[in-house]
């Protein structure tokens, strides 16, 4: 290691920490927790609790925050796709949540747009339901949302997020849906900030939402929100926590610690007050940075994109023009991950410095580095 601080946890372990210019990706660690959320993590560590007692607790500050009926926590976002895929099978019978994973009996059929398919829907089939696809590739029209219920939808489930398809949109989706008694659940993991998401698709109409805490809400990387329509949750707390009963639900796997829950409402409650605009800016500067640096190569195209849902915050987009001759993206991205210190950015055939995990005066690391790697 040159510049970066290695803790000792990771030393011991062998394991070299990262500059991640990705993202709030898993693979990178998700998010870093603020001194306060880790304090409060340390406090509850300190004592045994009720746990239905303090997640019921804990559900009403998501409730709260997201304006919903009810909330919970859950162990990440994809938890929360199977506990609502879940929910909208059994319902509050328990007989049923005892039944998952087998269906017999209960509608199953969880509607999702081909254009929104994505690498955690499978999240949606882990309690056994079965996802059926509508649209046509890139495209969707109200009709092929229309053609696709049958007797056995029990949701039409909504993917929003960097580079998904909207289809035919949330609004829509919501309007067809409950005309056909069928909730709709949506999986918004990565769309706060704005801290208006939270509450934005629940007064649409979406019967439940979930997010990741370990995003960029800063909570436990293995921490979740998930909020919605009271029988819906109700359901939702039966099939993670139906205690009491002789059979764990569906979602026992998937618990969330007491550390963790207490974790999670404290990086809401601090996100609740944050200064969203100066968290954005900062974001700003540093793309700004990075951009200026690598000004004026020949064969590279640098702009700052900020488009809202596909780009996380303001960052500098390399292209590479047709008379680039020097080493490829991925090229690139290999050097610098293979760099001391190691040094993840983004992109496909682009090459994309998000900001949102970049430290102070990471930026100047990541632009001598990069230039470097261009040459
Ligand atoms: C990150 C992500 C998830 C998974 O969230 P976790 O909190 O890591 O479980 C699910 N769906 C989408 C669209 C995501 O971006």
């Amino acid at each position: 290691m040159t510049e970066q601080h290695w803790p000792e946890v990771y030393k011991k372990l062998g394991v070299k920490p990262v500059i991640n210019a990705q993202s709030w990706v898993t693979s990178l660690g998700g998010s870093l927790m603020r001194p306060e959320v880790l304090r409060a993590m340390d406090e509850a560590a300190g004592a045994f609790v009720d746990m239905q007692h303090l997640n019921r607790a804990a559900g009403e500050v998501v409730a709260r925050a997201c304006g919903a009926d009810m909330g919970l926590v859950t162990a990440g976002c994809a938890a929360a796709e199977v506990l609502m895929a879940a929910s909208c099978m059994t319902g509050i019978d328990e007989a049923r949540v005892e039944q998952l994973p087998d269906t017999t009996g209960m509608k199953n059929e969880v509607l999702l747009f081909r254009g929104q398919r994505n690498r955690y829907d499978g999240s949606f089939e882990v309690p056994g339901a079965k996802i059926v696809e509508f649209g046509v590739g890139d495209s969707a029209r109200p009709y092929h949302l229309e053609a696709a219920f049958t007797e056995n939808t029990c949701a039409v489930a909504y993917v929003i997020g960097p580079f998904i398809k909207p289809g035919i949109g949330l609004e829509k989706t919501i309007e067809i849906a409950h005309a056909h008694g069928v909730p709709v659940i949506v999986d918004a993991a990565a769309e706060i900030p704005p801290r208006d998401n939270l509450s934005r698709f629940i007064k649409m109409g979406a019967d439940m939402v979930a997010f990741s805490g370990g995003k960029g809400l800063g909570g436990p990387q293995s921490a979740g929100l998930l909020a919605g329509r009271k029988d819906l949750m109700e359901a939702a707390y039966l099939n993670s926590l139906n205690l009491d009963s002789p059979k764990a639900g569906i979602g026992r796997p998937m618990k969330v610690s007491k550390e963790n829950i207490v974790g999670m409402v404290t990086a809401l409650e601090l996100y609740m007050d944050t200064d969203e605009a100066a968290l954005i800016e900062s974001w700003r500067s540093k793309a700004k940075y990075v951009a200026r640096r690598l000004e004026g190569i020949d064969g590279l195209r640098v702009v700052i994109e900020d488009t809202p849902v596909d780009r996380q915050g303001p960052q500098p987009v390399i292209y590479f023009e047709r008379g680039w001759s020097g080493p490829s993206p991925a090229e690139i991205r290999q050097t610098l991950a293979e760099g001391d210190p190691v040094i993840h950015v983004g992109g496909g055939n682009e090459i994309n410095v998000v900001m949102t995990n970049v430290q102070d005066g990471e930026e100047e690391i990541i632009a001598d580095r990069l230039l470097e790697a261009l040459r």
